[in-house]
C-alpha cells in the first residue's frame, strides 16, 4: 500500500497552522472582498440579536420570478441535471443571442455566446482568455471591486482613471487617449455602474467606443445593469454603433439582479467568435458548464417577457428617490443622483474619517452596515444599496444622520 503523509497533514488543522506555505505570487496579491467582510460582520452581530439595518448587498430584495423556478423545476423532475455542452445548452446559447438582438439591436450567432457560472465568471474567463503579463487593462474608477483582483490574477496590470461626482463618475475621452499605450489590452467600460449607478448617455458610449476602435483597443462592457435605469435615462450598448464595434467588444451579462438570480450563478458573454471558442475552451476544463437546471431557468427568464420589472422598477425608484433626497440633506453628506442599478455612492469627505473608519465605526455605533468607498478605489464615498426594504431603507438613514450630526 502506498503511504499517503500529503493526506495525513492536510487532514490535521494543528498541523496546517504549524506549516509555513508559500502561496503563488497570484493569489499572494489578490485583497479579500471588503464587501464579504462588512457581510460577515453584520451577520454577526445580526446573529447575537442586535438590529442591524444592512445597505450592503449586492442583490435585489425580491424573490426570483415564479415562471424561472417552475422551468428549473421541471427541468429537474425531467432529469435534466447531468452534464451540458460547456459553453451552455444550445436553446439558451440562442436566447441570449435572441436577446441581444431583441433589446440591442445586435447580431449574434449562438456560437458567440457562452454561458457561465455569473457574469463574475464570465468576466473571469475574458481576462484568462485575452490578458497576460506585461499587459494593461484601464479600469475607470469607482470600479466594481473584482474588476482589478481579476485582472491582476490574469497576471495584467490593471490601470486606474480617477473620477469623482464633479463629472458624474465618468471619465472623459482625453482621460481614455492618454491611458492607451502599446500595452493597453482591454478597456472596461460599466455602464449602469456598481458601485456609484452612473450611466454613460448614448453618445459618450460612442465616443469611447470610437477611440478604442481607433486604436485597436478591446472593450469589456459589463451590461448587468442594463434593464435598471431611472428618470429617463437609457442603456445603448457600445457594441451596437457599427460593425467595427461590436468587432471590439465582448459584452458581459446575467442573469442576476434584473431577474433576482445571484445564487443561481448564471452569466454570459456575447463577443467575435474566435474569443467566445476560447472561453468555452477555458471553461471546458474549469468548471465545464453552469448548472444544467439553471441553464433551464435561465432560458425561461430569457424568453419569457420581464413582467415582474416594472414593479421593481417602481419600488427602486421610491426607495432611490428618497434615500437620495434624505442623504443629500445631511450636513456635510453629499449625494449623486445615480441613473441606473440600485447603488448610492454619497461623498463623506468632509467628516475626515476613511471610509473604512467611516463604515466600521458606522456598524459598531448605529449598526448599519455600508461599504467604504475604499473598496471600489475611492475613499471619500461609501456604498448604500437600497434593495432593502423602504422601512429598512428609513430606519437605517435616520441613523447614518445621528451618527454624522456627531461627527461635525
Ligand atoms: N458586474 C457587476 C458590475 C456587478 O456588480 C456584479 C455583481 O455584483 C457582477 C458583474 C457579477 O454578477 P454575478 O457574478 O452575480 O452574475
Amino acid at each position: 500500500m502506498a503511504i499517503r503523509r500529503e493526506s495525513e497533514t492536510v487532514n490535521n488543522p494543528k498541523l496546517i497552522s504549524l506549516m509555513n506555505i508559500d502561496f503563488s505570487q497570484r493569489v499572494e496579491a489578490l485583497a479579500p472582498s471588503v464587501t464579504l467582510a462588512i457581510d460577515a460582520k453584520a451577520k454577526e452581530m445580526k446573529a447575537a440579536g442586535i438590529d442591524v439595518v444592512g445597505f450592503g448587498t449586492g442583490q435585489p430584495d425580491f424573490d426570483t420570478p415564479d415562471f424561472i423556478k417552475d422551468a428549473a423545476k421541471k427541468a429537474l423532475d425531467e432529469g435534466f441535471t447531468k452534464y451540458t455542452a460547456a459553453a451552455g445548452i444550445p436553446e439558451l446559447r440562442q436566447a441570449i443571442a435572441d436577446k441581444f438582438k431583441r433589446e440591442n439591436g445586435l447580431d449574434y450567432k449562438a456560437s458567440q455566446i457562452v454561458a457561465s457560472c455569473g457574469g463574475k465568471h464570465s468576466i473571469y474567463n475574458v481576462m484568462m482568455v485575452l490578458c497576460e503579463e506585461g499587459d494593461e487593462v484601464i479600469v475607470p474608477a469607482p470600479y466594481w471591486l473584482s474588476y482589478p483582483e481579476i485582472v491582476k490574477l490574469a497576471g495584467a496590470t490593471p490601470v486606474i482613471l480617477e473620477t469623482g461626482d464633479e463629472t458624474d463618475f465618468k471619465i472623459t475621452p482625453d482621460q481614455l487617449r492618454e491611458a492607451i499605450t502599446s500595452k493597453t489590452r482591454l478597456f472596461i467600460l460599466n455602464s449602469p455602474s456598481n458601485p456609484t449607478g452612473a450611466v454613460y448617455t448614448p453618445d459618450e458610449i460612442k465616443t469611447l467606443g470610437d477611440i478604442c476602435v481607433e486604436k485597436e483597443v478591446l472593450i469589456l462592457s459589463d451590461e448587468i445593469y442594463e434593464h435598471l435605469l431611472y428618470d429617463g435615462a437609457v442603456h445603448k450598448s457600445v457594441a451596437s454603433f457599427s460593425q467595427a464595434h461590436q468587432d471590439q467588444t465582448i459584452i458581459v451579462h446575467g442573469l442576476a439582479k434584473a431577474w433576482s438570480m445571484t445564487g443561481w450563478r448564471l452569466g454570459f458573454i456575447a463577443a467575435p467568435e474566435a474569443i467566445a471558442k476560447k472561453i468555452a475552451a477555458i471553461q471546458s476544463h474549469s468548471t465545464s458548464n453552469p448548472t444544467s437546471f439553471a441553464q433551464k431557468g435561465g432560458v425561461a427568464a430569457l424568453v419569457e417577457p420581464m413582467t415582474h420589472l416594472a414593479g421593481w422598477l417602481e419600488a427602486f425608484t421610491e426607495r432611490r428617490a428618497y434615500a437620495c433626497d434624505k442623504l443629500s440633506s445631511i450636513p456635510g453628506m453629499s449625494c449623486y443622483r445615480s441613473l441606473g442599478a440600485f447603488y448610492l455612492f454619497p461623498n463623506i469627505s468632509k467628516f475626515g474619517l476613511s471610509s473604512s473608519e467611516f463604515c466600521s465605526r458606522l456598524l459598531e455605533e448605529e449598526s448599519v452596515a455600508a461599504v467604504p468607498g475604499l473598496a471600489f478605489g475611492a475613499d471619500e464615498y461609501i456604498r448604500i444599496s437600497y434593495a432593502t426594504s423602504m422601512e429598512q431603507i428609513v430606519k437605517g438613514l435616520d441613523r447614518i444622520e445621528q451618527f454624522c450630526c456627531r461627527q461635525v
